[in-house]
């Protein structure tokens, strides 16, 4: 990794190369990826909360070409541009190949069950638990994430939100890996 405007950032030289990274180090530990590019780097300088946040995530990889060009001149290695959503699908086929657990949680009801039967279907994808993004208890879905077993838990509530309910079940004790999705289901289901 190599610092870009005072960020730590990931450097993978593909997307396969980040899922090896996740499943190699980053489960079982409530590590959190978030998606890094020019925008949030702007956006973090006067947002405060942003900052926090990015600089708490445990992997920031680079989803803008801005980013991948300063990290890929201060390494002098090649460094992919990785898209949330790409990652996301990566990740998804590798735990459904080697049976880890996966809660797939956020979005409307019909494009969350939709993008469970998909990664059944489609990746053999161990469904621990799932839920869509519009809950009024976030305690009690915290406390089904943890009672799930999922080692993976990918979040779509858009941000800042889902930042904020990965760093709430973290503090409940959830060690999963946490991957905050944005608009990524909604694509996949298209
Ligand atoms: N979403 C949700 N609950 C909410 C707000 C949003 O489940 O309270 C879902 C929404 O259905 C969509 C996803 O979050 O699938 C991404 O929302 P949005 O595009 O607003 O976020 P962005 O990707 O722009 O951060």
């Amino acid at each position: 990794s190599e610092t870009v405007l005072g960020f730590r950032i990931n450097a993978y030289h593909s997307i396969e190369h980040a899922v090896q990274d996740i499943i190699n180090n980053h489960l079982e530990q409530g590590h959190m990826a978030i998606a890094m590019n020019p925008e949030k780097v702007i956006a973090s300088i006067e947002d405060k909360g942003l900052e926090q946040t990015l600089n708490d995530a445990d992997i920031l990889y680079a989803d803008g070409v801005g980013v991948t060009k300063v990290l890929s001149r201060k390494l002098a290695q090649k460094v992919a541009r990785i898209p949330g959503c790409e990652l996301w699908e990566a990740l998804m086929k590798t735990a459904g190949a080697k049976k880890l657990p996966v809660f797939i949680l956020g979005g409307s009801d019909a494009v969350n069950q939709e993008t469970c039967s998909k990664l059944k279907a489609q990746y053999d994808v161990v469904i621990a638990g799932a839920h869509n993004g519009y809950f009024d208890d976030e305690q009690a879905i915290i406390r089904n994430m943890i009672e799930s077993g999922a080692q993976i838990v990918t979040v779509a509530l858009g941000s800042p939100k889902q930042e904020l309910l990965i760093k709430k079940a973290k503090a409940a004790g959830c060690n999963a890996f946490f991957m905050g999705v944005g608009g990524t289901y909604d694509v996949f289901t298209g």
